[in-house]
């Protein structure tokens, strides 16, 4: 662990020419949204800007309309920058195929907020304080010199938003950061319908299909419960990744269960899986014992096997 003040960042990312922004795999709207921002603020300063992510998947539908997407290159033409930047990467590996790229750099610079993340840059600007690394970009907005625009603010609230679950978790800090951004000339209403409440009709036929064949278990976590639900591949095929994302979120609010699983058949006999708990029950161990990790109340893995297979390893990994 490096640690750096926003303001030795700042400096760092004054001096430089150019600077390449990479976002984590399968990006969500917190590491594309501190991306765009971040990228609008240093090209207004005179810098060239390139961002980028790993991975086969195509950006988001909403997060392809978020200003300062004309910033984004393919994970393969990303140039030799002055400096790199990984935004909301909890660990390098996340990264993917652009970890060499983030090392090249002369000088490399980690802007994230997960309790996890030890550090992985010359210099880590890390806040786990920070309900979202949208945050952290803001003050190194402020630290650059650089006005709030609309277009800066627009990314900053996307990634603030989402990684509150609408503020539903937010942080006090996070409502004087959001009256900033609105004020600034955010559409909150539009970005959160477009983020947070639109899906394709595939998706409520999908949705209806996994939580009708879902299942409770009453007796699991000694008769606290547990829901979980099965995403086959057939079913996962018919959407985009991020689609299947937000399952959980409907069947952990089953009041009958402390902890909700979604298994999510990625290919063929091939899972990720998705924990949640609500109160008390950590499910990082559990998600630990099955080679993943993640936070207390909000855990995945990945495995393998049949259906049948994927839902035994998880209960044996709760009994254990
Ligand atoms: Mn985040």
């Amino acid at each position: 662990m490096n640690p750096a003040s926003t303001e030795t960042v700042a400096a760092v990312l004054t001096a430089a020419d150019s600077v390449a922004i990479i976002s984590h795999v399968r990006p969500d709207a917190d590491t594309i949204g501190s991306a765009l921002g971040l990228g609008q603020a240093l090209s207004g300063l005179g810098k060239r800007v390139y961002c980028a992510f790993s991975g086969p998947e195509a950006l988001p539908g909403p997060l392809q309309r978020l200003p300062g997407v004309e910033f984004m290159v393919a994970a393969g033409e990303v140039p030799a920058t002055d400096v790199t930047v990984a935004v909301d990467a909890a660990t390098i590996d996340r990264l993917g195929d652009l970890v060499e790229t983030f090392r090249a750099g002369p000088h490399s610079i980690c802007i994230d907020h997960h309790v996890s993340n030890g550090g992985f840059a010359d210099l880590d600007l890390i806040d786990p304080e920070s309900d979202c690394t949208a945050s952290i970009v803001l003050e190194l907005v402020d630290a650059l010199g650089s006005e709030l625009t609309a277009g800066i603010a627009t990314c900053l609230y996307a990634g603030l938003v989402t990684d509150t679950g609408s503020f539903k978790w937010a942080r006090p800090a996070s409502f004087a950061v959001a009256a900033r951004l609105l004020e600034a000339g955010v559409d909150g209403a539009r970005w959160s319908r477009e983020l947070l409440d639109s899906h394709p009709y595939s998706w409520l036929q999908m949705v209806s299909e996994v939580l009708g064949a879902s299942v409770l278990r009453s007796d699991v976590l000694d008769g606290r419960g547990l829901v979980y639900g099965i995403v086959n591949a057939e079913q996962m095929s018919g959407m985009n990744w991020d689609e299947s994302e937000s399952v959980i979120d409907i069947l952990r609010t089953a009041n009958e269960a402390e902890m909700a699983a979604v298994f999510k058949e990625v290919e063929a006999g091939s899972w990720t899986v998705s924990l949640r708990s609500k109160t008390d029950v950590n499910v990082m161990p559990i998600a630990r014992r099955l080679g993943g990790g993640g936070h207390v109340r909000a855990s995945g893995y990945s495995d393998s096997g049949s259906a049948e297979d994927v839902v035994a390893h998880l209960l044996a990994a709760i009994e254990a």
